[in-house]
């Protein structure tokens, strides 16, 4: 791979996947006059909305844009959330900034107003093409992909990698992709209950951990953790997801009717680099964890905020390309917190033996204090990225 030296002469980013990472990018390198290209592999976007929740600062960023508005609409705020699943939630309603709570909205919903935003500033959204291919030289990168089986080629300043866990533009990068590969399994399902609990319900014990959230079409979304069902290949059932919610609370709470079921690992990864020469990586691409705590999404569209000014920049002319170094080294070091962070929970959601369970008590005693939950709340937040903040 070779570093670029010059400024490009092409204005033209590509960027590959059109999940919130890349739809927020995109929008963002528009907004500064670039003409931006989305390959999408998909024609149609799934159905089924993993994450579920906006933080505090994805909610400034879009306001710093004016773009907040439909997502308030659209959403519903919850003033705490949880952390590890501890019994103590995090309390986001003492936290300093414009928004003191966490934006309940499906992720569906999410890019849908996302692609709106991007669509309506020009953005130039190719689906059903897979990126097959990525060349650098000195003054371009050329991006290969299938479309109606068709090969395709196009030359642009630079790539970005918004596309997702498995990314391709990683791979052919040739940027190795660290951390530990999965060694537990938890499960997420979308169901009807007749008998639901009490919002915000959260069990965490020894043989396994349950949450239950409600979901805007009138089902529940339960997940967790069921150490009595962790081969790696398994598939989540009904009948397996109701002896589970059985054993854990005492009854099936008349769950039925499921719209997803679905298992996820704990694989916790961290690009070795977020920029190889005219390739960038952002969101999952660059960072995976276990899905706890409402991060992935989130950190996704802050990595693209952090990305689309300085790659505009580069490409106009009006920052040499150390602007892309910042991007790299402040995002990575954002990448190493929220491993931290991950890593933690999922051990408080596992914790099984008295020294863990002893740590768990230690954190709800410590969340328990207004400085343990502003520090805690500020870093579930995004707000305690200072320097970042100071960047847009
Ligand atoms: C069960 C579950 C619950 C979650 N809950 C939350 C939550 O509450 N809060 C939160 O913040 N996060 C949550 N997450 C994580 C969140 O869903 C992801 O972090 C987020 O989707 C990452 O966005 P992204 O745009 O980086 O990648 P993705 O959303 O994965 O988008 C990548 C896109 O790239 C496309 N693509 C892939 N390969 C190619 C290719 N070769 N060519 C062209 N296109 C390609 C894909 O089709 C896809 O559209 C959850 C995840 C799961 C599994």
């Amino acid at each position: 791979m070779t570093t670029p030296t010059a400024h490009p002469t092409s204005n033209t980013v590509v960027i590959v996947g059109a999940g919130p990472t890349g739809l927020w990018a995109a929008a963002e390198l528009a907004l500064a006059g670039v003409h931006a290209v989305i390959l999408e592999k998909r024609v149609e976007r799934s159905p089924h909305a993993r994450a579920l929740g906006m933080m505090p600062r994805t909610l400034e960023i879009l306001a710093l844009r004016d773009a907040v508005e439909p997502f308030l609409a659209a959403g519903r705020p919850v003033p705490a959330w949880h952390f590890g699943l501890l019994e103590q939630s995090v309390r986001f309603d003492t936290l300093t900034t414009q928004f003191p709570y966490m934006l309940l909205i499906p992720q569906t919903t999410t890019e849908a107003l996302l692609e709106q935003r991007a669509r309506g500033l020009g953005v130039d959204i190719r689906t059903g093409a897979e990126v097959t291919g990525l060349d650098q030289t000195d003054s371009t990168v050329t991006v290969t992909y299938l479309q109606a089986g068709r090969t395709h080629h196009l030359d642009a300043a630079l790539a970005v990698g918004s596309d997702g866990g498995r990314s391709a533009v990683r791979e052919l990068a040739g940027i190795p992709f660290e951390g530990e590969a999965s060694s537990a399994w938890g499960f997420v399902g979308d169901v009807h209950l007749d008998a639901p609990p009490a919002p915000g319900t959260r069990i965490v014990r020894p043989d396994g951990a349950l949450i239950v959230a409600p979901l805007p079409d009138g089902r529940h979304r339960l997940t967790g953790w069921d150490p009595e069902h962790q081969s790696a290949d398994e598939e989540l059932d009904l009948e397996t997801l109701r002896g589970f919610v059985q054993r854990m609370t005492g009854t099936d709470l008349g769950l039925r009717d499921p719209s997803w079921l679905s298992r996820f690992g704990d694989a916790n990864r961290l690009a070795a680099t977020f920029r190889r020469g005219r390739v960038l990586l952002a969101g999952d691409a660059a960072h995976i964890h276990w899905p706890t705590g409402g991060l992935g999404l989130n950190a996704g569209i802050q990595d693209a905020m952090g990305l689309g000014w300085r790659a505009a920049a580069f490409v106009r002319g009006s920052q040499p390309e150390n602007v892309l170094d910042d991007y790299a080294v402040e995002r990575r070091a954002f990448g190493e917190a929220l491993r931290t962070s991950t890593l933690t929970q999922s051990a408080l959601i596992r914790a099984a033996d008295p020294s863990a369970l002893a740590i768990r008590a230690t954190f709800n005693r410590l969340l328990a204090t207004p400085e343990g939950n502003a520090s805690i709340g500020n870093w579930l937040a995004g707000l305690d990225d200072g320097e970042v903040q100071g960047n847009y």
